[in-house]
């Protein structure tokens, strides 16, 4: 009887080179082969009539080789196969098929899978993907295979080792599976939760996966909402909930400091603002002020786009903490942003007499050094630095608060990482013996006692993490699970949205001449061209061409100039400059701009073959303009015939600046490995769910999590609780790596 912890290369028919392309996709154990699941089905109990088809639609055909054979055009090799029942003929076609030379044998059966096209009144299926049926050596074995590809609704899955192993061959191994199964695999989710959702046992969901009954209906299996699906789904996803839900819980349950908010407190926020706070900043303060004032650590994220105005957010729960007689760390991800906060720092908080150091890897060892002993003497009261630094080194003589400016976007790992860090490690100045013990040693990777066992333990700092992009909420729910989330949805006063049309290149010339009106009257102006990656080359060839001619052909009169990546580092940075200061009045440009140019002048972007770039760099890039008081517009422009998802980009971008808009509708169009630039360590890889078809079971998820987590009541017993932790626990290794839950 196999179990579902059982390593895949004790089942019968998987050896050690099976088990390495198994590996290879993740798929370890029993457990993982069970939750490899079709991403299709086929219909084979009603198969279609050949004569019953109609273009245009997908469908299976079942029906026996008659002839076949490869054709050399003078494009490419074409592979024609007739297919017949009965009288009918159907003809399939495979474009390059040269690989399919000797494939069929005339009277073979065959499983046709494709979309049906009309070619000169005939109908014909276009590169069907297919199965041989019946291929198997005795004739037992035959009637077997048999059983499992004609007459039941038939799963497919994708193929693994360059197709070593067929969707066929995971179809007859998972079956194998499921039939020496363990009978009783235990309930993990407690019988309240399943009862409330209707929840189908976990062995029968496998099977009906897998092996829908006949009645079950095709377009919940297609789109995974069978009681099955559901069920297996909501598992995942509940367990991963649990796990933040619990982390999540456990932070709160720690020792905290109480900030007091008192009048003195206000009067010194009143004090340093430079400008009339907006309403989301009020409220993300109070609501960062509520946690503050608890006993237990704050553990918040503050979101909002580049602009939103972060910092005086930050610095508000600064002067809670600075006030309250406690120092306060704020970590950027670069020296640069380092800096930068620094000079606001210093603009907004040093009239009020707070002090303020800064504390980077370039300074001078010396500097270094006397910087280290202000913090450790709690002279300093708000340190700034880099991640790097203020992480490794720094004792701090009574740290109340760390902020991260995350910038980056870090996964639950890197982030769990982090915050023990910044919890421990940053604290250890003040956990006074286990701090001492620990000289030394400070900034080595050598692992230090955990806090939690130091009898003089003191209280957690708070943590406030920043960050600047915009995290869908189904994504947040998994990423940020752990974490309270601020959102800062509103932008300062005196930005006038960005007005964004689209128009097709064949409409040029008024382009150009709305793009002069706008420069004569004292604007600049940005023209992008797409870089796309393989063929950067060809792109700044584009952009120089386009250069010369809008340059000398089309604005000989203005002062244009050109700016790309393979140009000089000097040279760029005198383009930028003269482009600042006003001297350049159109900026012809790759895709170079999109990051860290301020010219709030600039108020006109037109973007060439904007068809061709993703949405969030197309909202990156129109970020560049509206950023001064006067009217920006921004115009696409396209170029030829537009696909339909470029369309939907388009489409997005007109409607909306919204940031969290344009990043849900990213998400959705091209998942989130993709969402997040690559796929990252500490994004769980989910086995079952998908984070965009799934969102509304995620929620559910999140919900139940909470039930279970509040402890043992008349629907859910203790026991039940400790077995669904147990599940978790184990999960989470499996999903997340070697993180510590609970
Ligand atoms: P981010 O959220 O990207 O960190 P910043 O904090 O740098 O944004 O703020 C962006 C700009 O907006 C800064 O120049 C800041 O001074 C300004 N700003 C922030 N809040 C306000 C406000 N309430 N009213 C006017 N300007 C503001
Ligand atoms: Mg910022």
């Amino acid at each position: 009887m196999l179990e579902p912890s059982t390593p895949v290369q004790y089942v019968k028919g998987i050896g050690p080179r099976i088990a390495e392309i198994l590996a290879a996709k993740g798929l370890a154990t029993v457990d993982d082969l069970l939750h490899y699941l079709p991403f299709r089905y086929e219909d084979r109990v009603n198969p279609r009539g050949i004569a019953e088809l109609r273009a245009g639609e997908m469908a299976t055909v079942i029906a026996e080789v008659r002839t076949s054979g490869l054709f050399r055009t003078r494009r490419m090799p074409i592979f024609q196969m007739t297919a017949g029942q009965g009288r009918s003929r159907l003809k399939c076609i495979w474009f390059n098929g040269a690989y399919l030379k000797d494939k069929f044998q005339p009277g073979q059966m065959l499983a046709l899978y494709g979309r049906v096209e009309e070619n000169r009144g005939e109908l014909q299926l276009l590169q069907p993907q297919f199965e041989i049926l019946g291929e198997a050596e005795g004739e037992a074995e035959q009637k077997a295979a048999e059983s499992l590809e004609i007459g039941r609704i038939v799963p497919i899955y994708e193929s693994a080792g360059q197709g070593k192993l067929t969707s066929r061959w995971f179809r007859r191994i998972i079956h194998a599976v499921l039939e020496n199964l363990k009978p009783e695999l235990p309930e993990s989710i407690p019988a309240a939760v399943r009862k409330r959702l209707d929840l189908i046992a976990s062995r029968q969901a496998l099977w009906k996966v897998h092996w829908p009954d006949e009645g079950e209906s095709f377009q919940d299996l297609q789109a995974s909402r069978t009681q099955a699906h559901i069920r297996l789904i909501f598992e995942e996803l509940f367990f991963i909930e649990l796990g933040l839900e619990l982390k999540r819980r456990e932070q709160k349950a720690q020792t905290g400091i109480a900030f007091e908010l008192n009048d003195a407190v206000r009067e010194a926020i009143k004090k340093i603002l430079p400008f009339h706070p907006t309403g989301a900043q009020k409220r993300t303060l109070k609501e960062i002020a509520a946690d503050m004032e608890k006993p237990y650590p704050m553990r918040r994220l503050l979101q909002g786009d580049v602009g939103s105005g972060k910092t005086l957010v930050a610095f508000e729960a600064a002067i809670i903490a600075i006030e309250n007689g406690y120092q306060v760390a704020l970590m950027a991800p670069t020296e640069i942003l380092a800096q930068q906060h620094y000079f606001s720092a210093r603009r907004i908080l040093e009239p009020s007499g707070y002090r303020i150091v800064l504390l980077t890897g370039s300074l001078e060892e010396d500097r270094k050094r006397e910087i280290r002993r202000h913090i450790a003497k709690g002279n300093a009261q708000l340190v700034i630095g880099t991640h790097a630094l203020i992480e490794q080194k720094v004792e701090f003589e009574k740290l109340g608060l760390v902020i991260v400016d995350e910038q980056h976007r870090f996964g639950v790992l890197q982030r769990f990482k982090l915050m023990k860090k910044s919890g421990e490690q940053l604290n250890r100045g003040e956990t006074g013996a286990s701090a001492r013990q620990n000289k030394g040693r400070v900034g080595t990777d050598t692992p230090v006692r955990p806090a939690e066992h130091s009898s003089e333990r003191s209280a957690e700092p708070d943590v406030l993490v920043m960050t600047a992009t915009p995290i869908p909420r189904t994504l947040a729910l998994t990423l940020y699970g752990d974490l309270d989330i601020s959102v800062l949805d509103e932008m300062p006063p005196g930005r006038t949205p960005i007005v964004t049309r689209r128009v097709g290149d064949e409409r040029a010339d008024e382009v150009w001449q709305f793009l002069r009106k706008q420069v004569t009257t004292g604007h600049q102006a940005y023209v992008v061209y797409p870089v796309i990656e393989e063929n950067e080359e060809n792109e700044i060839k584009a952009a120089m061409k386009m250069y010369s001619e809008l340059s000398k052909k089309i604005f000989p009169d203005l002062n244009v100039a050109v700016l790309h990546g393979r140009m000089e580092p000097d040279l760029k940075e005198q383009v930028m400059r003269l482009f600042q200061q006003g001297k350049i009045q159109i900026l012809v440009s790759t895709t170079v701009i999109e990051v860290g140019v301020d010219v709030p002048n600039a108020a006109v972007m037109v973007i060439e073959h904007a068809e061709r770039f993703g949405l969030a760099q197309l909202h990156q890039l129109r970020g560049r303009i509206g950023r001064g008081a006067a009217k920006s517009f921004c115009i696409l422009m396209t170029s030829g015939k537009v696909s339909e998802e470029a369309e939907r980009r388009l489409d997005a971008m007109v409607r909306t600046t919204d940031g969290f808009q344009i990043a849900e509708l990213d998400l959705e169009m091209r998942g989130p490995g993709e969402f997040f630039g690559t796929r990252q360590a500490g994004m769980p890889s989910l086995q079952v769910a998908n984070l965009i078809r799934d969102r509304d079971l995620l929620e559910l998820a999140k919900k139940e999590a909470g039930a279970v987590l509040s402890g043992p009541n008349s629907e859910i017993s203790q026991a039940e609780i400790d077995r669904a932790l147990w599940h978790m626990r184990t999960r989470w290794q499996k999903t997340y790596g070697l993180v510590e839950v609970g």
